[in-house]
């Protein structure tokens, strides 16, 4: 099945690790990507050099942007021809990065590192020197049944490094894989792990998530084994709430739905997934029907304290609350909001705008028929509405080439009524395109004549 593509810069520099002495192979995504026809982010690459050296070889190769704080781990990164790579030493004894004292033990042998590494997908390599796949655990058999499976004992390797749990999810849908039994037992046996991990690592693995292309199926997985508790527990009080009464449908597979619908931006993702997070505290039956008063803000209360937890800039946190609570301002509008609610929506919504009127969409999709009929009729008349207020703002701007000031030092006079004829007769012209706002010199010159005619009365 070998589809291989290996650059001629890749076998060159295998060629001056043979030189030094050192073994060098492609791990990892750069080759699970490649037998899977995906186009490769980053090399990754393995050696039994240790960093000092892994830095001296590629330095003289020609990689630029070599970087150094992975070193301790065994790691070195580069660039060569705007091509990341990443260097590392082998390994044998696994590490948790999150444990206070991380053990790395460099190894001696490829299949040693292969060993350590996290899904037998990951763990096939390919030889730059005997230019063939390595592949001791069977990876490309199931690359081909589209199989995430750990590398041994799944419950080992999730207790040993438990942010693996999250990245068989991950994998799982980035690459529309299946997780085989027996790792997904694993994560429902060693959730409890997970709660060791340093936010940002978590943050990392549902970036990814919540970008493929499905994301729907990680929170389902995250729900089914229970990981859910240790990363946004939030969202279970959710499932099995009604939300529309008849529409057989709970909060929670809105939610899901809203999530894959919404365009693969991370803040639009994670609006998506935190957006109604407060319906359930906020449901109140009014007759026939469910509302959810305020949910927006108790919603957008709660996303902050999500993304905070998880380590976010405060500009992500606080970008991603906003839109939460500004989510239903939109399908809200009846049609009968004054040219001011207009306005002040705009001015709240700032540079959100866009980013509302997207999600917007994404949301209203899930309803029934006439109700998003009705909805894309209303949210086109507000995008006119605003494009009309912004257009006469604009005009509103405009003003005379010359201010009073510029008059009154121009004709050595002092304030008085003969200023606002003159400025009135330059705005009327700048209207009608017959003079440029910033042109002052025409200005003076029309100023100068219009006086001529009317000489100023002291
Ligand atoms: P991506 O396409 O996202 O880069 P990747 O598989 O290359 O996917 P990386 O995070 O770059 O993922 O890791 C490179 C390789 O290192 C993995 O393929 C895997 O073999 C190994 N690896 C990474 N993280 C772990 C881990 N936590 N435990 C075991 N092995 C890991
Ligand atoms: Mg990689």
């Amino acid at each position: 099945m070998a589809n291989l593509n290996i650059p001629e810069w890749l076998k060159k520099l295998g060629e001056d690790f043979k030189e030094s002495g050192f073994e060098l192979s492609i791990v990892g995504g750069a080759i699970r990507n490649q037998l899977l026809n995906l186009p490769v982010k980053e090399w990754d690459l393995t050696t039994n050099a240790r960093p000092d050296k892994i830095e001296q070889i590629i330095r003289s190769f020609g990689c630029k942007k070599i970087g150094t704080i992975g070193k301790r781990f065994g790691t070195i990164t580069g660039e060569f021809n705007s091509e990341p790579i990443e260097v590392t030493t082998y390994r044998s004894e696994d590490y948790s990065i999150d444990s206070r004292k991380p053990i790395v033990e460099f190894g001696s042998s490829l299949e040693e590192d292969l060993a350590r590494r996290d899904f037998t997908v990951n763990a096939i390599a390919y030889d730059l020197e005997k230019n063939k796949l390595i592949d001791p655990y069977d990876g490309q058999g199931d690359i081909e049944d589209k199989i995430i499976r750990s590398v041994g004992d799944a419950r080992d390797r999730f207790n040993e490094d438990p942010l693996r749990m999250l990245r068989a999810i991950r994998f799982m849908v980035q690459l529309n894989f299946e997780i085989e039994p027996e790792t997904l037992g694993g994560i429902k046996v060693e959730k409890e792990r997970f709660a060791i991990l340093s936010s940002e690592r978590v943050a990392g693995e549902m970036d990814k998530i919540l970008l493929a292309s499905k994301p729907s199926r990680a929170i389902e997985v995250m729900v089914e084994t229970g990981l859910i508790n240790y990363i946004l527990p939030e969202l279970l009080p959710s499932i099995n709430i009604e939300f529309e009464a008849h529409q057989h449908k709970d909060i929670y597979h809105h939610i899901l739905q809203v999530l894959d619908q919404t365009p693969p931006i991370i803040e639009l993702r994670w609006c998506a997934l935190l957006h109604d997070i407060a319906k359930p505290q906020t449901r109140r039956r009014v007759g026939n029907e469910w509302h959810f008063l305020g949910h927006e803000n108790v919603g957008s209360r709660t996303a902050k304290n999500v993304l905070r937890r998880l380590k976010y800039s405060n500009e992500f946190v606080d970008y991603v609350s906003k839109l939460v609570y500004l989510h239903q301002r939109i399908p809200n509008d009846d049609g009968l909001w004054t040219d001011g609610a207009v306005r002040r929506f705009v001015r709240d919504a700032g540079e959100t705008l866009d980013d509302l009127f997207a999600f917007a969409e994404a949301d209203s999709t899930g309803g029934n028929q006439v109700k998003l009929a009705k909805y894309k009729a209303g949210r086109d008349k507000l995008k006119e509405r605003i494009a009309k207020l912004e257009e006469e703002a604009e005009i509103a701007k405009i003003k005379s080439p010359l201010s009073g000031e510029e008059l009154m030092e121009m004709f050595h006079r002092p304030a008085g009524a003969w200023i606002k004829p003159i400025k009135e007769k330059l705005l009327e012209m700048v209207l009608d395109g017959e003079l440029k706002e910033d042109d002052k010199e025409k200005a003076a010159e029309i100023a100068r004549q219009l006086v001529r005619d009317n000489p100023i009365q002291t």
